[in-house]
This record gives structure tokens, sequence and C-alpha cells, in this order.
């Protein structure tokens, strides 16, 4: 479900054309809908209901601060891992104590950072990181809830590189490691151990992998537990998938949320959960303006101003992303591959997609990239970084303008070599 629909010919999001958007403030831009980010939030956090969750969304996939704060104003906290995502969903309005901070490599200063802000939970991927964690609470005076990021060993995801589950990945500590770990972090004056958290993978359809990491999780609770260990949270991490219109679709949140529930009726734990694809993804599109088509023997090239350093899931996942034409029209489709402009054969988007005959100025939008699409953009070729709008109703705003050449070569200078 979202908000980016045909109406009068030309395609739209909410009540704005992306036509107008476009001729206001240039291509490529990513545009977000208020109503599909509101709507996919309220949906993950209902399915719950009447247990009260906490939502994080996942800050990696979206960081624009507009984005944020209107997932703050609904009750979103944010799962984070950097200062910087930290730094941004404070100043988007998401309360400290809505706010997870996840990773394996988090710095001493970063762990300073997130004690000092006094986050609602770090959690904890190594004893290394434990280890240094104790002793900057004890330096500070704080006490940081923690929890263990546990590896599973089970395999999820779609694309071997979103998936973080298996024993090898380089994610989390393994189910015995946890368990001696957590022990150590109760028994620590200046940790405060509250629980265990998973994340196995991205983009996951099927609910089976997940539900065995659940168990498991579940299993090693009751364990501790059982060993006199409170266990006050657990944090479930995020990974559902979202349909990109070429596969099958992913399993809805009511199924997820059924599923959850059943693994872990009767346990008295505070549930947390680290969406970010699934609130984002079909919240954005990227528009863009084609350039020029040439032909070829084979078929045409379909050149836009959009490239991969905009919008780089097909050239590092092979990902799908449906290709609309921005004015609707039933004239009979014709194969092309879709290419940006950078210097790389990788800058391809797709081949061989069937689309209706278009040509130089026409827009297109890139469907389901208001997820992991803004968030890796680069300025490589020396681009501009693709600006973002927000849309409201019948109304956009301007939430990132573009950086353009000036504002890069601002931060640049020529060496002063004195001799
Ligand atoms: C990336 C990530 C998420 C979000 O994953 P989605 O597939 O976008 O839901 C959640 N938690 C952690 C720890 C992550 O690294």
């Amino acid at each position: 479900m979202n908000h980016f629909d045909y109406r009068g010919g030309e395609l739209c999001c909410e009540g704005v054309k992306l036509g107008d958007i476009a001729a206001a403030v240039g291509t490529p831009v990513y545009v977000y809908s208020t109503a599909t980010l509101e709507r996919h939030y309220e949906v993950f956090k209902q399915a719950f209901a009447p247990r009260d969750v906490l939502v994080a969304f996942a800050v990696k996939a979206n960081a624009n601060i507009a984005v944020l704060a209107t997932l703050a104003a609904k009750g979103a906290g944010a799962d984070t891992v950097s200062q910087g995502e930290i730094e941004r969903a404070l100043k988007a309005g998401v309360p400290p104590a809505r706010i997870i901070f996840s990773g394996v490599g988090k710095t001493e200063d970063e762990l300073a950072f997130a004690v000092k802000a006094g986050v609602h939970q770090i959690n904890v991927e190594s004893i290394a990181e434990l280890e240094t964690l104790s002793r900057i609470a004890a330096q500070l005076r704080a006490k940081p809830a923690i929890a263990i990021r546990v590896n599973p060993d089970v395999g999820a995801g779609g694309h071997e590189k979103i998936s973080t589950g298996k024993g090898d990945a380089k994610f989390g500590v393994s189910i015995e490691q946890a368990m001696q770990y957590y022990a150590r972090a109760h028994a620590d004056a200046h940790l405060d151990a509250k629980g265990l958290a998973v994340h196995i993978g991205s983009q996951i359809k099927d609910l089976a992998p997940l539900q065995s990491a659940f168990r498991i999780l579940r299993e090693t609770t009751e364990k501790l537990r059982g060993a006199g260990l409170s266990v006050e949270r657990l944090d479930l991490g995020g990974g559902l998938g979202v349909p990109y219109f070429n596969e099958g679709d992913p399993p809805a949140p009511a199924d997820y949320a059924a599923m959850v529930l059943g693994v872990f009726e009767g346990l008295d734990v505070k549930l947390a959960f680290e969406p970010g694809r699934m609130i984002a993804a079909n919240a954005g599109v990227l528009l863009a303006r084609v350039v020029r088509t040439q032909e070829r023997p084979s078929r045409p090239i379909l050149v836009l101003d959009a490239g991969m350093n905009d919008l780089i899931r097909p050239a590092i996942y092979d990902a799908y992303h449906e290709i609309r034409p921005v004015r609707e029209t039933n004239a009979p489709r014709e194969a092309y591959d879709v290419v940006g402009p950078i210097c790389e054969t990788g800058d391809t988007f797709t081949r061989n997609r069937a689309l209706p005959p278009l040509a130089s100025g026409d827009l297109v939008a890139f469907m389901t990239a208001g997820a992991y699409g803004a968030t890796m953009a680069s300025t490589y070729n020396a681009r501009a970084l693709v600006p973002e709008v927000l849309v409201r109703g019948d109304r956009f705003e301007i939430v990132r303008r573009r950086w353009d050449l000036a504002d890069q070569l601002a931060l640049e200078r020529l060496p002063n070599w004195a001799d």
C-alpha cells in the first residue's frame, strides 16, 4: 500500500503531481510520501496490539531528519549504527529513551556519546566491546542499558550481501558466548543488562528463518532466567521484505506479528523491532528524466539523468526497481536497457525491461526507492548529491537541497607547498 498513483493521466505522490516537483526542484530527486510513512508505521505497530512494543525505525534505511521527525511524531524510536545517526535521530525529535545503538564497529568516542545521550539500549556485539563500554561507563559514572546481539546461525535475506545471521557473518556472538557475556554484564556494576537482540538479514520474504531465530532467542532467555539472570527486553531486529514487483509478496505485517506473538506467548518481556525497509521503501520514489535514447542492434538504451551514485541498489545487490513513466500511457511496450550517465558498466539499472516508448525529456519514477536510496547516494563523477522532497497532502517541501559542485568545492583546497 502506498500513495503513488496516476491521477488525471499523471503519476502523483498523494495530491502532488511528480511533474510539478521535477519542474520546481529539477531531477534526479527523491520524493517521499508522509501518508505512506505514517501508514506503514501504524500498520506495523498495531499488528502487535494490545502488546506495547517499541518500533525503532532503522535510520540507515532513510536518514533524512524530516522523515525521522514524521515517524517520531507517531511514536517511533530509532535504531542507529553510528554517532551521526544518533545525532540525526535526536535532531529529528526522537527521545533518547527510544534510541537503540547497534553495530560491530562502535568506537570509544561513539560509545561515550551514546552513554552521555542516555540512549534506551546499546546492542553489544563482542566481549571486547562489552569491556570497553564498562570502562567508559565507569568513567562517566553511568550505567547504560545493554543487550547482547546474538548470532543465531540462521541464514536469511534477499541477497548474500544483506544476510547477517549465519554463523560466520560479522554480526553478533554465538549463543554460548551470549550466555557467558550476559552473565558477565549482569555482574558488572557499570552495566545494566536488559536482554538480547537479533537481526538476521534484510529483504526477508519467508517467516521460517525469523521464527527459528526467535525460538532460539526464547530458549536462551529461559536458560538465562533459569540461571537467575533477569531478561526484561528482547530486540527482534528488522528485515521484513517489501514487494519490488518482480517477485512474490513478502509476509504481511499481520502474519509476521502473529508469528512473533506465537513464539513469545506467555513470556513476560518487552519486545522491540528495528524495521527499516518495510517502513520506508514503498514511501519513496526516485524521479529521473530521460536524457536521450540510443538505438542498438539488440534494443535501444534509455539514458537517464539519474545514475548509480543516486540509486546504487541495482549495481550492488542486482536489485529490481519497477520503473513507471510519469505520464500514463497505453502505448505498446518495448524492450529497453536503462542506464545512467556514470562511466561504469555497473551503472545499468536494468536490461531488457518492457516500457512504453520514452523519449528525451520524459520523466520516469523508480518505485520502492525510499529505503537504501538517498542514504547510499554519493557524489561520484562530481555529480551533485541528489535532493530529497517530502510530500504531505497537496503540498511538498524540499527537505534536502541539491548539494551541488560549489558546495563540494567549498570543502576542498589546493595545498600550499612552501619551500
Ligand atoms: C539494517 C538493519 C536493520 C533494518 O533492516 P531492514 O531490512 O531495513 O528492516 C535493523 N537492525 C539492524 C541492526 C540493521 O543493521
